[in-house]
């Protein structure tokens, strides 16, 4: 991922907060179009303003990758502004994952945990994420349910690995096939799919177990066929009829799934 200064010019006696209203429009659809992550500030100079973010890649802000919602709010930035904004790419952030770059991709899963912060949407070939805005887009223009999904899941997953009071009911929502969490993300590979023409599997999270023998004749809860074993695929477990990716309990692993999956 990279980091970007993105500057703005407000138009001498704007408003201050009439100029914000406008730039905080154009960086909220710039979020919810994959353009940036969420961590970002902004730096008030004396004539500027300063917004520094964090991007899937060196050209994300570019105004070709904007949804419907984020050129609009540009065009009305660019009325109270004097000039364009400026784009400076910062550089490279290290130990973060690179955007995937295959020309094709046999198929997509969804997944994404705790401390994730890129697209959930990843390549089954490089395992690295597709940036969202490279994806054909929902019917609202945005990908607000795929954002949304990933919000509630990296909030189960926190719960679970706090160990504290919530941690039973966050592992349920990642590895329940009937939780509310679960079925919305399939919802989205089914509609993603549909987009794409191409695969997209979900992650079943497994962390606890019976035991390792259970665990070897446990089956997919989706139609109860055997889970194919797969050493290609990430999480080692694959059921290609429910569109499932699994794996055997992580606690007789003695691994963690995020750095399985990246
Ligand atoms: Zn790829
Ligand atoms: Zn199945």
């Amino acid at each position: 991922m990279f980091a970007c200064k993105y500057s703005f010019f407000p138009k001498q006696g704007i408003e201050r907060e009439i100029f914000l209203q406008d730039f905080w429009y154009f960086v909220g659809a710039l979020s919810k179009g994959g353009q940036t992550v969420n961590e970002d500030y902004i730096i008030q100079g004396r004539s500027t303003i300063h917004y520094t973010c964090i991007c899937p890649e060196k050209d994300s802000l570019d105004a070709r990758h904007h949804t419907f919602y984020a050129a609009k709010a540009y065009k009305k930035l660019l009325k109270v502004s004097v000039r364009e904004p400026q784009i400076k790419k910062t550089g490279e952030i290290l130990e973060t994952p690179q955007a995937c770059q295959c020309k094709q991709r046999p198929y997509f899963y969804l997944f994404t945990h705790f401390m994730d912060r890129s697209s959930p949407v990843v390549c089954g070939k490089c395992r690295q994420p597709v940036p969202l805005y490279r994806l054909p887009r929902f019917e609202n223009g945005a990908y607000d349910d795929i954002l949304g999904w990933q919000e509630i899941y990296r909030n189960c997953d926190s719960l679970f690995m706090e160990s504290g009071a919530g941690e039973m009911f966050g592992y349920r929502q990642m590895s329940d096939l009937k939780s509310n969490l679960t079925i919305l993300g399939r919802e989205l590979c089914t509609s993603l799919e549909k987009r794409t023409g191409v695969p997209v599997f979900y992650y079943l999270h497994r962390y606890y177990g019976a035991s390792q023998k259970a665990e070897a004749k446990r089956r997919c809860p989706g139609c109860g066929s055997k889970w194919v074993e797969q050493e290609s695929n990430v999480f080692g477990l694959r059921c290609d009829k429910c569109k499932l990716f699994s794996t055997v309990a992580l606690e007789f692993q003695n691994a963690d799934p995020s750095s399985r999956a990246r």
